[in-house]
C-alpha cells in the first residue's frame, strides 16, 4: 500500500484545489518556511481522523479551514482526499480488493464533519478500521515527526508495546478483543437485569 495522491481543496493555506502526485517511493517537499509543508503533514493526519486542535497545531479543529489572508476570502469549507495505491495487497478486508483505495475527509465552519471511502459516506470509526495494522493512522509510526525520535527513544516500555503491536498488525486484534469484552460486560449486566425481573415477578 503506497500513498499515491493528495488532493486538498480550502485546507490550511491550500485554498485552491490542488492535486499533490507522489509517483514514487520517496517524494521530497521542499520550499520556504512557511509555504505550508507541514500543512500537507497536517493534511494527512486528519483524514485519517485526528480529532485534537492542538495536534493539527490549532485551537478549534475548524481551524484547518482557510481562514483567509490579505488577498483572500476565508472560505466555508476543507477538504482533503487521500488515494492509495493498493496493488500489493497491503489493505485487507472489506476494500483489500480494490486496487486504489480512496480516503476523504470535509469540514465545515459550522463544525460539521464527513468522511468518505471510495466516494461512500461513512464513519470515521470505517477509517480507522481500514488502517488498523497497517502502520498507517493519524498517531502512528509512519508518521516521524521532530521530536518523536527521542520521544520513542525516551518512552516508557507499555508505551513502545503499543508501536510494537502496531508494527506486528496484531492492534487490529485487540480493538476487537477490547470491543467483544465490553459488549459481553454489557450482555452479562442486561441478563442479570432480567435475572432481577424474573425473580421479582417469581
Ligand atoms: P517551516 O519551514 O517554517 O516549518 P512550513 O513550510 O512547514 O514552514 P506550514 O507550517 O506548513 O509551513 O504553513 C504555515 C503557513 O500556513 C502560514 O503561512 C500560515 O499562515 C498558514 N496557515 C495555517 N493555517 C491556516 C489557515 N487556517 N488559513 C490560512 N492559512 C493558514
Amino acid at each position: 500500500m503506497r500513498l499515491s495522491t493528495i488532493k486538498l481543496a480550502g485546507f490550511k493555506s491550500f485554498v485552491d484545489p490542488a492535486t499533490l502526485p507522489l509517483p514514487t517511493n520517496m517524494t521530497g517537499v521542499v520550499g520556504p518556511n512557511g509555504c505550508g509543508k507541514s500543512n500537507i503533514i497536517d493534511a494527512i493526519r486528519w483524514v485519517m481522523g485526528e480529532s485534537v486542535a492542538s495536534r493539527l497545531r490549532g485551537d478549534a479543529l475548524t481551524d484547518v479551514i482557510f481562514a483567509g489572508s490579505t488577498t483572500r476570502k476565508p472560505v466555508g469549507q476543507a477538504t482533503v482526499e487521500l488515494v492509495f495505491d493498493n496493488s500489493d495487497g497491503g489493505i485487507q478486508g472489506e476494500y483489500g480488493a480494490y486496487a486504489e483505495i480512496s480516503v476523504k475527509r470535509l469540514v465545515a465552519r459550522d463544525g460539521q464533519s464527513a468522511y468518505f471511502l471510495n466516494g461512500s459516506r461513512c464513519r470515521r470509526r470505517d477509517i480507522a478500521d481500514l488502517f488498523l495494522g497497517t502502520g498507517l493512522g493519524p498517531r502512528s509510526y509512519s508518521i516521524i515527526e521532530q521530536g518523536m525520535i527521542s520521544q520513542i527513544v525516551e518512552a516508557r516500555p507499555e508505551d513502545l508495546r503499543v508501536h510494537l503491536e502496531e508494527a506486528a498488525g496484531i492492534s487490529r486484534y485487540k480493538d476487537r478483543r477490547r470491543e467483544t469484552e465490553s459488549r459481553m460486560r454489557a450482555t452479562r449486566e442486561n441478563m442479570e437485569r432480567v435475572a432481577d425481573v424474573r425473580n421479582e415477578v417469581d
